[in-house]
């Protein structure tokens, strides 16, 4: 078994931009002529960060506005952003990192279509689609194939055992195209999120996110559209996996966390463990904990460290595991997590309240270290993965706010020893903004409209311009912020 020299070789840094995440703090690479694009001196000093703190791979999904037709006919937008991935995975290499894609293969464009592989005309588009962005992007050392939320299918069929089938092929199409590169079996979910009886039946389907996600077809004793599947379905897509294995390159690996749930708590599809250390006999594993260190859409500050920790030594524990990911769709904003996650996988057993400390120590100056741990006091805004460690009382969390606003307002940043991005200025004024978001909203009757308004322009703006994604939750996310603490 691995111990702790020998695990996380792999520590994966996975900015979610896809078309419901936009925000100040991610980068935009959907909609040309929007705000939030990053420069070359941006990606670089944000390749720079992400090293510093003991990553070694720079993660991005291939969103489904870019799997669409007008990839194939080479349109500006698709054109652009393979341009720029290039650019960016030449800086990735020249700083020793490598790049990771993940693609849901059955998902088109930005709607959000479910193509079925059981059909003859869309398995060709995705066969095209998969073949035309291995052709893009040929530095990419990992493609992670990834079975849903979104995608997946249970038209004509489709059941985990096609999924399973389509990454065989996949994976051929990877090392005919670009024969350096590795790919990722993603086993996220339930697993294999969306295919068969995963997925909710909806009679006639006709693959579209609005039909599949109606409430019309809300099945009673289950919350979701898809992560139905139970541990017999897991046991049998297991099985039916680790039969496949070996027929997959000796260098493919698995995505697989130790709970089939997106919060690898075995709530859903059970208990991973034991399947986790069969693969692990046959190919390398890496974990796969979406919401261990953010949540998604109310952007905020997050403190999840105790959390991390004790997840990257449960893994040691369970399987050997070769690596993880830590995932954020705030990569301009949550550096006290990046720092914490690179260092809790190079040490799982470090202390994750001195970890906060050292970091804040380097950026603010060693009198103020002790932000580190008052940042626990953003921890308590409802969503995936928030499990805090204390159940604050609004008024010692206005006490907190009130010295981390006054340690914040005294702090220099101009010695810090940390490459951030963004610049350490721009960091201390984001923090401070949300400081005093929260010590107003810990007081007595906030206005909570004008919060509400604020965050919007804070956070949001951008979808002034752009459309609202076919998942529509950013729409309430300035709503949902302005509602904390009450
Ligand atoms: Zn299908």
């Amino acid at each position: 078994m691995s111990n702790q020299n020998t695990s996380f070789n792999h520590r994966s840094f996975y900015v979610n931009f896809g078309e419901h995440l936009q925000n100040a703090w991610n980068v935009n690479l959907l909609y040309p002529g929007a705000p939030n694009q990053w420069s070359d001196a941006d990606w670089n000093n944000f390749l720079t960060m992400i090293k510093a703190f003991g990553f070694t791979c720079f993660e991005y999904w291939l969103a489904p506005t870019l799997y669409d037709h007008g990839a194939l006919k080479h349109e500006q937008l698709y054109a652009g952003f393979a341009s720029i991935m290039r650019k960016v995975t030449d800086m990735a290499h020249k700083h020793g990192l490598m790049t990771k894609y993940i693609c849901a293969p059955n998902v088109i464009g930005p709607r959000w279509f479910h193509a079925c592989p059981n059909d003859r005309e869309q398995k060709k588009l995705i066969l095209d689609l998969w073949r035309h962005w291995i052709q893009e992007l040929p530095g990419t050392d990992i493609v992670s194939i990834f079975p849903g939320d979104v995608g997946g299918c249970n038209r004509n069929g489709c059941t985990h055992e096609t999924f399973i089938n389509l990454c065989l092929e996949l994976t051929g199409i990877i090392k005919q195209v670009n024969p350096s590169a590795c790919s990722e079996i993603n086993t996220w979910g339930t697993p294999f999120a969306g295919w068969g009886s995963d997925l909710r039946s909806v009679p006639d389907w006709d693959g579209s996110f609005e039909m599949i996600t109606d409430p019309i077809y809300a099945v009673p004793g289950s919350d979701n559209y898809e992560f139905n599947g139970k541990p017999d379905r897991a046991k049998a897509a297991m099985e039916y996996l680790i039969a496949q294995l070996p027929a997959f390159p000796g260098d493919t690996m698995v995505a697989i966390n130790l709970g089939f749930s997106p919060l690898g708590d075995a709530d859903r599809g059970g208990d991973a463990r034991s399947y986790a250390r069969e693969i692990a006999k046959l190919r390398r594993i890496t974990s796969w904990d979406y919401y261990l260190c953010e949540a998604e859409l109310i952007t905020h500050p997050h403190w999840r460290l105790p959390r991390m920790s004790a997840r990257r030594r449960e893994e040691r524990s369970a399987a050997p595991y070769y690596g993880g990911t830590c995932y954020t769709m705030t990569p301009k904003l949550n550096l006290l997590t990046f720092y914490a996650g690179g260092q809790l996988f190079l040490n799982p057993d470090a202390d994750p309240d001195l970890v906060s400390h050292e970091f804040c120590s380097k950026v603010f100056g060693s009198e103020h270290a002790i932000i580190g741990e008052l940042f626990e006091a953003f921890e308590v805004v409802d969503g995936m993965g928030h499990f805090p460690r204390r159940r604050w009382s609004k008024e010692v969390l206005r006490h907190k706010y009130s010295e981390i606003i006054e340690r914040l307002e005294a702090a220099d940043v101009s010695g810090c020893s940390l490459p951030l991005f963004p610049d350490p200025e721009i960091y201390r004024q984001d923090l401070l903004w949300f400081a005093r978001k929260f010590h107003e909203m810990s007081g007595a009757n906030p206005d909570r409209k004008k919060i509400e308004q604020e965050y919007w322009e804070k956070s949001v703006k951008i979808y002034d311009i752009i459309p609202m994604s076919v998942d529509q939750r950013a729409r309430t996310a300035a709503k949902q912020f302005s509602m904390i603490l009450s």
